[in-house]
């Protein structure tokens, strides 16, 4: 079956499709996207996703390439044409096509392309078993509330986990403090029991998937601070996780080598999981 991409105005088949080299996106990372998982054919929390998409457009002084209802309309043609039931949607503005200039085109029309790409969202052992975290220093740029397509430092972080055997790296501020994971938030429970993850500000992107899971923490009574930790406190922590559009709740049973508490994963991770999962395709799903 062919596989589509959209790429401003067509439906091209994806390994044809592509962009111009004078396009910013890939001259200057001048652009930002987004990824909208797809469970069961649906979107799982679109309006948080869109909402941070015309906030990084926003922040860039970027237009709305379309109407976003149009734009919503295309992200379900395009996951209709690819016959997507369980993925995701990847979506990526960039300021457009131009002569080589730092300063802002004139005239340029913004680049938008959206793809797809099965998943599967589900991958029991890995949940089971919890996944292993490296630290590294956080080299980031200062504005990492927005969701720029700049991922350099994320690519190197990625990297090196993947070298480390680890499933992600959790970057560390320069006082110490975890910022969050290269495309992930960072969580971790006390011995008290409390939910901790770091509070939003420009130091962080901060997570649809974190969004909700606050949101189901506080309907549930769940005690959670959103505060910075250290990696010390998390490794003395109870359980830790990570969270993302593609991952959940996913538990995080090493990090640096070490296990976290008995390294299996910890009850309000679970519990966690299981709660956004049923969001997802409930209350969440568009
Ligand atoms: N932080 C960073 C740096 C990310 O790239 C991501 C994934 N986009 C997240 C956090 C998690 O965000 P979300 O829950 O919206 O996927």
């Amino acid at each position: 079956m062919p596989r589509y991409a959209y790429v401003n105005g067509r439906y091209l088949p994806h390994d044809a499709a592509g962009v111009h080299i004078e396009d910013r996106g890939f001259q200057f990372a001048d652009g930002v996207y987004e990824v909208v998982t797809i469970q069961g054919g649906r979107l799982v929390d679109e309006a948080g996703h869109l909402d941070r998409l015309g906030r990084s457009l926003g922040e860039l002084r970027l237009a709305w390439p379309m109407d976003r209802p149009v734009l919503q309309q295309v992200m379900r043609q395009l996951i209709r044409r690819n016959r997507v039931r369980d993925g995701i949607i990847y979506l990526q503005i960039t300021r457009g096509t131009a002569a080589r200039d730092f300063r802002f085109p004139e005239a340029a029309t913004p680049t938008l392309v959206m793809t797809t790409r099965r998943m599967n969202l589900d991958p029991a052992r890995q949940v089971a078993a919890g996944v292993d975290v490296v630290t590294i220093p956080d080299i980031r740029w200062k504005r990492r509330d927005i969701k720029s397509v700049a991922l350099l430092a994320q690519v190197l972080g990625k990297q090196q986990a993947a070298e480390a055997g680890a499933f992600e790296a959790w970057q560390i501020d320069e006082e110490g403090m975890v910022t969050e994971g290269c495309s992930s938030n960072a969580w971790i429970v006390t011995g008290d029991g409390r939910l901790v993850t770091r509070d939003a500000s420009t130091m962080i992107l901060n997570g649809i998937t974190r969004q909700s899971i606050l949101r189901l923490a506080a309907e549930q009574g769940l005690q959670f601070e959103e505060r910075a930790f250290t990696v010390d406190e998390a490794r003395r922590a109870r359980e830790a996780f990570l969270s993302s559009a593609t991952t959940y709740v996913m538990p995080v049973t090493r990090i640096d080598g070490r296990p976290v508490a008995d390294g299996k994963p910890g009850p309000l991770s679970r519990k966690l999981r299981e709660s956004y999962r049923s969001y997802a395709v409930g209350a969440g799903a568009s």
